[in-house]
């Protein structure tokens, strides 16, 4: 993400002598500037994640003239790194008048680029000669595909260099090398974080060809690579008929799941991904590597259940424990929108009874120009009988408009439940609840839903409830670093638009989804899933770590005093 502190701006071309210097704590931007005509100017606003700055502007000219206006300031990276402003300006009163402008960024200081730049090319050898793996510079085949953040709000951040690792000891290497040339370094599993923490502006260490998974059938022990995507775990379990809670995306990595706790729909059964991990190894900031588990470094392993990847080393393995694959059944209902008060009513109380054999995800959502959808999708460890049964209340509040409900194998069932997102820029938001929602609860989501301002990307918006609790809620708060343990759903609200529309859109979506976040403070708490990573939340800490954010600090200042592994919401 831009930080604009410390950066001064003049206008394109050298401008007229006007430089600004601008500050930034958090998402609050201000600048002074002065010189040329300018006696004294000033600007105050707010900067987005994807760095759109919204400032209103005050100046007094040499001729006593007095100004004011606002902006919208977006902006674009110089292949030197410099940054440069598009600023789409309009003044107020007597001086009414509108326009478009460019700043320019003045060097003042090596920004992250140019200290990668000035690594140059020895630099860059000097790192090749140590590591067995492939470096890509930006241009070479395969960069963007192995540096592209999943999500493409975050799409202009890119790396200067990517190191597709070998094995732990290149990743070690490269830690070493990248400390000493003083550019910062960032793990990349699957590439799916919400929030694009595994990109950067230095060094992606690329973990995709980490893939290998071992499953051992006599303890049912399955050991996986650092870098390995969710299909990969998938195929090598169903070999085995083994399998622990995994999601159903394909290209998910399992570092960024795991590290998070890992939700998946049998979690209410078999508890979250970070509950079957028995062991993983890691490299750490000083280059060494370790193992943990239970009984070898058992805070270091504590922190890896749940505490957020990126934080406390590369993690180059993770073993897990395995068991024998229930039988299956799976759902999938849809109701027109004006019956959704009555499904979301009723499914809540539906879920809140359930056995812990079914989980399910209870969806309002609608795409541009379309009606929304009520959706209830979901699988139960037991016959379609049962799920029927379990179903029957929803089933009969509302006629649904299409109703599937049938028995599958366990590795049907995950791959009718497979799915992936239409792509493009999103944000997600979350909230918890350890009860059902009230009534006022679920017509904020539904009426929010109505409201949507709308965009181009298929996927739309919308809000779920995905049922937690069950197994998850069966291990005590403070034994793994995952806090959520008392949550009946995960309030999840989410919407998405395409990366090229125009900014109006763009912030008519993340206000929307600002407001509704903001509403539901009033039914849900402010506990949030570290995993749909949010980069707009305020208090992060307590709403991600909750009663075990202090611990995770130490467990930071031991394993990683320089923070050498940094993001902006890293502990
Ligand atoms: C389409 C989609 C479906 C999803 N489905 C689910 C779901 O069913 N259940 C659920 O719980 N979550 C789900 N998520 C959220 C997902 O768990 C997080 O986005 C997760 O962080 C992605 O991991 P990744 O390795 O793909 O991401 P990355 O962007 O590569 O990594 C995320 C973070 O983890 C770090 N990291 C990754 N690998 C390692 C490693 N080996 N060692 C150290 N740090 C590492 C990165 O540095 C970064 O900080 C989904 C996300 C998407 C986009």
């Amino acid at each position: 993400m831009i930080n604009y502190d410390g950066r001064l701006f003049r206008k394109a071309g050298g401008g007229d002598g006007t430089v600004a210097q601008y500050h930034q704590d958090g998402d609050l931007v201000w600048a002074d500037f002065t010189g040329g005509k300018v006696r004294r100017g000033t600007v105050t606003g707010v900067c987005s994640p994807d760095g759109t700055l919204r400032l209103a502007y005050t100046m007094v000219l040499g001729t006593g003239e007095v100004i004011s206006g606002h902006t919208v300031n977006v902006p674009q990276q110089r292949p030197d790194g410099r940054l440069v402003l598009r600023e789409e300006w309009q003044r107020f009163g007597d001086h009414a008048a509108s326009g478009v402008s460019y700043l320019e960024e003045v060097p003042t200081r090596p920004s992250v680029s140019e200290r990668t730049g000035s690594v140059g090319m020895t630099g860059w050898d000097g790192l090749r000669d140590v590591v067995d793996g492939r470096l890509r510079l930006p241009g070479d085949d395969g960069f963007e595909e192995r540096s592209r953040p999943f999500n493409e709000r975050f799409r202009d951040v890119r790396p200067a260099a990517v190191l597709s690792v070998a094995g732990p000891d290149d990743v070690g290497r490269a830690i070493g090398w990248a400390r000493e040339a003083g550019v910062p370094v960032v793990a990349r599993g699957g590439g799916h974080s919400y929030a694009g923490n595994s990109v950067n502006r230095g060094l992606v260490l690329d973990l995709q060809d980490l893939d290998d998974v071992h499953v051992d059938p006599s303890t049912a022990l399955v050991t996986v690579g650092g870098g390995a995507r969710t299909r990969r775990i998938y195929d090598a379990l169903r070999e085995h008929d083994l399998v622990f809670p995994l999601g159903n995306s394909d290209d998910v990595g399992i570092g960024g799941l795991v590290l998070g706790g890992g939700v998946s729909v049998v979690s209410r059964a078999m508890g979250l991904t970070c509950d079957s991990l028995v062991s993983t190894d890691l490299v750490l900031a000083d280059g060494s590597t370790v193992t943990c588990s239970e009984t070898e470094n058992p805070d270091l392993f504590w922190a890896c259940r749940g505490g957020g990847g990126g934080n406390f080393g590369v993690n180059t393995s993770f073993t897990f424990q395995a068991r024998p694959v229930p039988a299956a059944s799976t759902c999938l209902v849809l109701w027109d929108w004006p019956h959704a008060m009555d499904v979301l009513t009723v499914m809540q109380e539906v879920m809140r009874l359930a056995p812990n054999a079914f989980s399910a995800r209870i969806g309002v959502s609608r795409a541009a120009g379309q009606a929304g959808v009520v959706s209830v999708v979901g699988q139960h460890l037991g016959p379609a009988e049962e799920l029927r049964e379990l179903l029957a209340p929803a089933l009969a509040a509302a006629p649904p408009s299409r109703v599937d409900i049938a028995d599958r194998t366990y590795w049907e069932a995950a791959d009718y439940l497979h799915h992936e997102t239409a792509g493009g820029a999103f944000a997600v938001r979350t909230r918890c609840t350890p009860e059902p929602l009230s009534e006022d609860g679920l017509r904020t989501l539904v009426t929010a839903v109505d409201k949507w301002p709308g965009s181009a990307n298929p996927d739309g918006a919308g809000a779920a409830l995905f049922t937690w609790g069950g197994a998850i809620n069966d291990v005590p708060v403070t034994e793994t670093a995952f806090p959520h343990r008392d949550v009946l759903f995960l309030v999840s609200m989410d919407t998405a638009w395409l990366p090229d529309e125009a900014p109006e859109v763009v912030r008519g979506n993340l206000d929307w989804l600002h407001d509704l976040h903001r509403d539901m403070g009033e039914y849900a708490t402010g506990a949030s899933y570290v995993n749909f990573t949010d980069p707009d939340l305020d208090d992060w800490r307590a709403a991600y770590h909750g009663p075990n954010a202090d611990r995770l600090a130490e467990v930071k200042r031991r394993y990683d005093p320089d923070r050498v592994f940094s993001f902006s919401q890293a502990i």
